[in-house]
């Protein structure tokens, strides 16, 4: 079975993942001209991230209008921050609108590309294979589910499941609900769940900050103003990315004195809202905001003091039959475990095997840790590109801006090999170590970097992020410096 249909004359490009990031690969692609294409998706619908996390009160931290491919504004954002059905929503309009779907083959999980007589062949889990110029890996960052390590979670009679695998036939209505984490994740849950349940045990490790924000809901008017006035909704936009643009460069600095009035900002909300002096310390953070990931939430510290809602400091000991054992000894009774313990999010591509040029495994490459220049293509692996890649920019950065980027860049580097400049590109170890060594020093600089436990941080403790401005970041990403790719003919 072979999809390599087309003529040579046009690049074949070859896309995995149909997520937010997939979906404008093909728009930008089709855009610039190429008709060679395919996505490989492993799921059958589109939305990654968005289709599979679907658990109570899911919604995005970045303004929805920032949270919106630029080219395609969305005048019906329902609020400041969409819920996540409403984001799932927004992505399948876009790839019906833009003719994206045709391109796109479902069920088809990738576990295999090889770089081999100058084109990357490619293997599906159903036996298709494919041959093309150019590899795209689109599949995402918070992607694979971490499942923390506490004994006995197998022992559990209830339900249990990961916050990104939520079972939506267990009923959740009067039980006891057990969630361990506070990540983004759990304080979602949280707010959604309290005045559902009979009993809410959020089982916390570290105290969270928590900025107060006004998630205001666009009213008809404001709707139709959006609708009937472009100008109008790009200025609204403008003003998100401005103010939104703040925030991503005064993380960068833990000296700023944009984080410590955040901190102030985050402080007050917690000593305003927590009216119980013990639970007011249980939720008190003691390392600096912003060095995890900020949450965002305006409802949070209302939903803990709901009467159902119990903050559990003590460690957990085990997970046992009947509940959560703790390292006291008492027995949290459960009904329903959630597990929202985060992401690997050190996976990028893999588990697909890839193989660069003379059979070397990424995973060798990456023995150390993901690494790739501008976190888009890795020494000895022609014609790959991966966006949201390694060391990219995560950090309270709207990731759609930063794939709209990363597209346009690699498009520059596509268009060298379609006007037969040359035939292979892909960075050079110099420029690679290069990279990784400024950004390596300017990352300790970061809030990220002032004592905490995060995703952020690799496993060397350095924030795996841009550790630069957002301004930055675009001015980089809009013109490859060519020197420090190999250009091979
Ligand atoms: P996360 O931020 O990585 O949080 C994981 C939580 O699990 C932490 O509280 C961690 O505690 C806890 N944990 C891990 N292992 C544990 C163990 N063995 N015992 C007890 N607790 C344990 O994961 P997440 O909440 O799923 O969020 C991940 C990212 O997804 C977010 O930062 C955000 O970027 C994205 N997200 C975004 C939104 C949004 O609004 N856009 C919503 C959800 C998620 P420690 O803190 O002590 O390590």
């Amino acid at each position: 079975m072979s999809d390599n249909s087309t003529p040579e004359t046009s690049p074949r490009i070859v896309i995995i993942g149909a997520g937010m990031a997939g979906i404008l690969t093909v728009i930008k692609l089709r855009e610039a001209g190429y008709d060679n294409f395919v996505v490989y998706e492993k799921a059958d619908r589109i939305g990654g991230t968005w289709r599979e996390n679907t658990y109570p009160g899911i919604a995005c931290d970045v303004p929805a209008h920032l949270y919106t491919y630029s080219f395609e504004p969305n005048p019906d954002w329902s609020s400041t921050f969409a819920s996540g059905p409403e984001i799932q929503a927004y992505f399948e309009r876009v790839a019906e609108k833009y003719d994206v779907m045709r391109h796109i083959r479902f069920n088809e999980a990738v576990p295999h590309v090889e770089f081999k007589d100058g084109r990357w062949h490619i293997r599906t889990a159903s036996g298709r294979e494919d041959v093309a110029d150019f590899l795209v890996a689109a599949t995402g960052v918070l992607h694979h589910p971490h499942v923390a390590d506490i004994p006995g979670l197998d022992s559990f009679t209830g339900a249990c499941f990961h916050s990104a695998q939520w079972d939506h036939s267990v009923p959740l209505e009067g039980k006891r609900v057990g969630v361990i984490g506070t990540g983004s994740t759990a304080i979602q849950i949280t707010s959604a769940l309290v005045d559902k349940v009979s009993r809410f045990d959020l089982f916390q490790r570290t105290a969270q900050w928590i900025s107060p924000i006004d998630n205001h809901v666009y009213t008809e008017e404001e709707k139709e103003r959006f609708r009937t006035d472009p100008a109008f909704l790009q200025a609204v936009r403008d003003e998100i990315n401005a103010e939104f643009g703040r925030f991503s460069n005064a993380v960068i600095d833990a000296d700023s004195q944009e984080m410590k009035d955040i901190e102030a900002a985050c402080l007050a909300n917690l000593e305003d809202n927590v009216k119980d002096p013990v639970l007011r310390e249980k939720l008190r953070p003691n390392y600096r905001a912003g060095c995890k990931r900020l949450i965002f939430s305006s409802d949070f510290y209302q939903a803990i003091q709901h009467p159902s809602a119990h903050v559990v400091t003590t460690p957990i000991e085990r997970v046992e039959a009947d509940g959560v054992r703790l390292a006291d000894g008492e027995l949290r009774d459960l009904d329903v475990l959630v597990v929202a313990t985060g992401f690997r999010v050190d996976s990028f591509i893999r588990p697909t095997t890839v193989l660069g040029r003379d059979g070397v495994n990424l995973d060798d490459v990456w023995a150390e840790g993901p690494l790739a220049y501008m976190s888009i293509s890795v020494p000895g692996f022609p014609n790959f590109f991966m966006l949201n890649g390694p060391n990219g920019p995560v950090g309270n950065f709207s990731l759609i801006q930063i794939a709209e980027h990363q597209v346009a860049y690699i498009l520059q580097l596509m268009d060298k090999v379609r006007r037969g400049e040359c035939r292979e590109v892909s960075a050079t170890p110099n420029a690679t170590a290069d990279f990784e060594q400024r950004r390596m020093a300017a990352a300790k600089k970061s809030i990220w970097s002032t004592g905490c436990k995060s995703w952020y941080l690799d496993k060397n403790g350095v924030p795996a992020s841009w550790p630069w401005s957002r301004a930055r970041f675009f001015e980089e990403m809009a013109k490859p410096v060519l020197d420090d790719y190999d250009l091979a003919s």
